[in-house]
């Protein structure tokens, strides 16, 4: 089995946003020659998330402001005590920090409306994505 792996950086500009990254996650899938198997998104990162949806501009700011009404700041989390993002953990650790998608004939599966939106929820920051390419 073959498994290539490639890292980017991603910069982010608001403390919660959407941003999609399905053009560079497939350069790498096709950078990999692997022809059938799995491609795992991974961030190493616990204050922010991967989602697989569609990247359309209403519908990320609709991801991003679900996202802070269902994990509202300062919402008396006993982290804020130490640091002053436990609703970013939450909200990190609950979306979670990686997807899969199958590998078919050099190019990933996915619905038309599946694309890669890494989301940010303790930015602005740096974030930087690995993926990795497992198959034959
Ligand atoms: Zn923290």
């Amino acid at each position: 089995m073959k498994v290539y792996q490639e890292e980017f950086d991603v910069r982010t500009s608001k403390r919660t946003q959407a941003t999609d990254i399905t053009e560079k996650v497939e350069k790498i899938v096709k950078n990999s020659k692997v022809k059938n198997g799995i491609c795992l998104v991974f961030l190493p990162h616990a204050t922010a998330a991967i989602i697989l949806e569609e990247s359309e501009s209403g519908l990320m700011s609709d991801i991003e402001e679900m996202i802070k009404r269902r994990f509202p700041k300062g919402a008396g989390y006993e982290h804020d005590r130490i640091d002053d993002n436990a609703d970013a953990h939450l909200a990190s650790g609950f979306i979670g920090q990686s997807r899969i998608y199958p590998v078919k004939d050099y190019e990933l599966v996915r619905g038309t409306w599946q694309r890669a939106l890494l989301i940010e929820l303790d930015g602005p920051r740096y974030r930087r994505v690995f993926v990795n390419v497992l198959g034959e």
